[in-house]
């Protein structure tokens, strides 16, 4: 391609709304433009890069033994409610009534309608296991769209879905694809770390994501030093802290003073009764009452730590859980919102769950029941129960600084989840009817797993962690083009001429190749070569021209070398060669 043909409209002002570098970066380097909200324009340098990551995906699932299919991006909302996820999804589900009055549902995923294919295709084991594959657009509504591409209320996905007669099947081909996500992200240049992950609502019994660690990631990967254990921070599963302090295994704490109750005037937030009682967070107890589904849950967490969701729904058994509404509160606590707490709640909810924090404090302060008062000299175990029939101590909090992890100590860093895979277990084709009959001719349900990439995400990642001051710094494999030949003095025959040759002969051995043969001067065009980030160049100027060579250089050196013109091609090539080498599998 001839840049002076194509649409790279490169920018030096970036958008108040960019805020990382890669987002920056795929302005200025003209790969993409925003149209609205979370949805950009793909430019032609930003979509070869889409392509190229697109082709090692599907390459690499055909490989797998995947199908590739493609599934409709609008469905109907009926398929949404028999799973319940058209709740459960809440707003981050787009949705619109058609001009018949009907709802549908514009894709997340595709859960839902795949395994309604399987419901009617698939009636035997003889046809399993199978698994299907689709790059496609997804919509979420996402409630904060930013970072550019990274998260976007449009994108592209490669989800597959994968059916299986048990769950030794399933595990095989989990592990298949686990693999192949590796060898997906190694081809794309990307340093990854795999971690353990929540299953959250997708529901089923694992997961694990593709997480690349950069400062922008808006995921927390924990791990130990060691790298025994990494896991997002949804998931990170932390030791009870130490039974010593737990208070039933401490004599002194019969001896401890009764509880207190305290008049704390429209005082409810944490802060406000530390500062008004003097204690701190770490020495508060908080009790949050939840609904799920026809029970009220009452979960209780020390002052400064905060409940995970995700755990908290793993200790429900799966079950979505919300906040209860105001009105529920004040039915479980008798009290206005604000003065929950512990004591005397377990007889009022379903359940309670404690967790290991809470039942390790000595003593702390929560709320009174009763409004405008809190209750001092609470001791876990001796003023309120921590077992009982609906009684569950429990992991239910984010891990924080300080937090081990079978002894070990956790570490925090930031990453962007790049994919994620699922063991979905019989949630879907139970409530689908996806059923198959077994060599014995019984009926069952199929056994899924299903598997995400964001094509999108991967493109921007590649920028976090790949590039200067000056701009992309790309990996060969997802580059726009592999090679870039600047004519720096187009105006001058000798030098266009000796351009175009290698550009032709380049071209003519198959490779990716892009000329800037635009009349401008030279440090106009460097600048360019280095925002857009083609991985190798070469430099064709005047001076060097008459003594018979041209430069090559690659972008992330700084050293150029110099090359006399008739080995150009080969020399270029080789170089190329030895960057695809380090990204085989
Ligand atoms: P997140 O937690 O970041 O919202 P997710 O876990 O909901 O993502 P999945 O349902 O696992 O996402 O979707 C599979 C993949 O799709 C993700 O691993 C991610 O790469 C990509 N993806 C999800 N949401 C977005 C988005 N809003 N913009 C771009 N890519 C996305
Ligand atoms: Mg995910």
């Amino acid at each position: 391609m001839r840049y002076s043909r194509m649409l790279i409209p490169t920018v030096k002002e970036v958008p108040a709304d960019a805020e990382i570098p890669s987002h920056k970066l795929m302005v200025r380097a003209a790969l993409i433009r925003k149209l609205a909200s979370g949805t950009y324009t793909y430019l032609p340098l930003g979509f070869r890069c889409l392509q190229k990551v697109i082709n090692i995906v599907r390459e690499e699932m055909n490989r797998a033994g995947a199908q590739e299919i493609l599934m409709p991006a609008v469905q109907p909302i009926e398929l949404w409610r028999q799973t319940g996820r058209d709740v459960d999804y809440g707003e981050t589900l787009g949705t619109f009534t058609d001009r018949h009055g009907r709802q549908n549902v514009l894709a997340p995923t595709a859960e839902e309608v795949v395994t309604n294919i399987a419901a009617n295709e698939i009636s035997s084991y003889k046809q399993l296991p199978m698994n299907i594959y689709q790059i496609s657009f997804k919509f979420r509504d996402e409630f904060r769209p930013r970072f550019g591409v990274l998260r976007s209320r449009e994108f592209i996905m490669k989800d597959s879905y994968s059916f299986h007669a048990d769950d030794k099947c399933l595990d095989k081909t989990y592990k298949i694809m686990y693999d192949t996500y590796c060898r997906i992200f190694k081809r794309c240049g990307l340093d990854y770390v795999v971690v353990e992950a929540e299953v959250g609502e997708m529901g089923g019994s694992g997961s694990h994501q593709f997480t690349i660690p950069c400062e922008s990631g808006e995921d927390t990967i924990v791990y130990t030093e060691d790298g025994s254990y990494a896991a997002n921070l949804e998931r990170a599963a932390v030791d009870p802290l130490p039974p010593s302090v737990i208070p039933s295994e401490r004599s002194e704490s019969r001896n401890l003073p009764k509880p207190e109750e305290v008049h704390t005037p429209n005082i409810g937030s944490i802060e406000a009764v530390c500062a008004f009682l003097k204690t701190r967070p770490g020495e508060m107890i908080k009790t949050l009452i939840y609904s799920a589904g026809d029970e009220v849950v009452a979960a209780i967490v020390r002052g400064d730590h905060d409940l995970n969701p995700e755990k908290f729904i793993q200790a429900l058994g799966g079950k979505h859980a919300e906040l209860a509404d105001e009105a529920i509160i004040e039915k479980v606590t008798g009290a206005k919102v604000g003065f929950a707490g512990p004591m005397g709640i377990a007889d009022k909810v379903s359940r309670m769950i404690i967790d290991h924090a809470v039942a390790a404090m000595a003593v702390g302060v929560t709320g009174a029941n009763r409004t405008d008062y809190h209750t001092k000299n609470v001791v876990p175990g001796r003023d309120f129960r921590l077992d009982g029939d609906n009684i569950t101590v429990a992991d239910i909090r984010y891990a924080v600084d300080g937090d081990t992890h079978n002894g070990k100590n956790l570490l925090f860093k930031k990453g962007i989840e790049v994919g994620q895979v699922f063991k979905l277990g019989t949630k879907y084709s139970e409530k689908l009817g996806a059923k198959f009959l077994d060599e014995h001719g019984r009926e069952k349900s199929c056994v899924m797993g299903c598997y995400g990439i964001g094509i999108n995400r991967i493109v921007a990642s590649a920028i976090e962690i790949s590039r200067d001051d000056n701009g992309i710094i790309w990996p060969i494999s997802i580059a726009p083009f592999e090679v870039l030949v600047t004519s720096v003095n187009q105006e001058e025959q000798k030098v266009a001429r000796v351009a175009e040759d290698i550009y032709q002969q380049l071209l003519n051995k198959g490779v990716d190749i892009l000329l800037d043969d635009r009349v401008l001067r030279g440090g106009v065009k460097f600048k360019d070569a280095d925002l857009i980030g083609i991985p190798v160049t070469v430099t064709v100027g005047k001076k060097s021209v008459a003594d018979g060579n041209i430069e090559i250089k690659l972008r992330a050196e700084s050293k150029s070398k110099k090359v006399p013109i008739e080995k150009a091609t080969d020399a270029t090539i080789e170089l190329v060669n030895s960057l695809k080498e380090k990204l085989k599998t």
